[in-house]
């Protein structure tokens, strides 16, 4: 970052969050096509041109929605066969990733240290204007939930902010495929029961004031603790042939 005095935030922030956005859309499309049945376990998604025609968006939103839904086990993609839609039932005759708890629990400790990272670095890299931007995602987030609303967007913009102001474009990369992947277990899906509102708030404003603190082992630790937390009641199935369906429980908002 060398435009210091730069009056306004550069372009290339709003371009990035503009396409996870439209990256955000296409998942949520897919993914309510497959919950709603419209293509069921063992069908093909449509191909990527029918999908840019369909959806208006181009090629590398589509890969990168369905990255994300490969990622949590909605679908697989095969060599010619194109992306397939698994199974979300126990004991599926695909061997595969079910949808479940121990999948978010894999998740999550992948979070956990990409997070924990891109904390640790942010509490050394981030700019006094990134600074700002992760308190007033924060506050938005507080705003949210005062009104009762879901906050999944804000939430997401927080982590992210804190990803962007590592200033390392990988941790950027991987942590927007990983969160955007979990919104969609999140949301689409219905896996979720209510997150933990107000420790999320308490967890986030000790995460920033490590981060202006500049307290980088501080705000690894924090933030590491803040996504553990989030998986720490699911539970592995007891068995195989455990149904969950309708019935997973989490408090998972992070
Ligand atoms: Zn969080």
């Amino acid at each position: 970052m060398t435009a210091l005095s730069a009056p306004r935030r550069p372009p290339v922030t709003l371009a990035r969050v503009s396409r996870v956005s439209v990256v955000d859309t296409v998942t949520e499309r897919l993914a309510s096509l497959i919950s709603e049945g419209h293509i069921r376990p063992g069908e093909r998604l449509p191909s990527e041109q029918e999908l840019m025609a369909q959806l208006q968006v181009g090629r590398s939103s589509i890969r990168e929605a369905i990255r994300g839904l490969a990622l949590i086990g909605v679908v697989e993609t095969r060599q010619k066969r194109g992306t397939i839609v698994l199974s979300p039932a126990a004991g599926a005759p695909h061997p595969a990733r079910p949808l479940a708890d121990w999948a978010l629990k894999d998740l999550f400790a992948v979070r956990a240290a990409l997070e924990g990272l891109a904390a640790q670095s942010a509490a050394e890299a981030a700019t006094p204007a990134e600074l700002a931007a992760i308190a007033r995602h924060a506050a938005s987030i507080e705003q949210r939930i005062a009104r009762g609303r879901s906050y999944f967007s804000e939430n997401r913009a927080f982590h992210l902010a804190i990803a962007g102001a590592s200033h390392n474009a990988v941790l950027v990369n991987c942590l927007s495929i990983v969160i955007g992947g979990l919104r969609d277990v999140r949301e689409s899906l219905h896996l979720m029961q209510e997150g933990t509102p107000s420790r999320d708030i308490a967890e986030h404003r000790q995460i920033v004031a490590a981060l202006q603190a500049r307290a980088p082992a501080r705000a690894r630790r924090l933030m590491e603790a803040h996504l553990l937390r989030a998986v720490q009641h699911l539970q592995r199935p007891a068995s195989a042939g455990a149904k969950t369906e309708g019935g997973r429980r989490g408090r998972m908002k992070a």
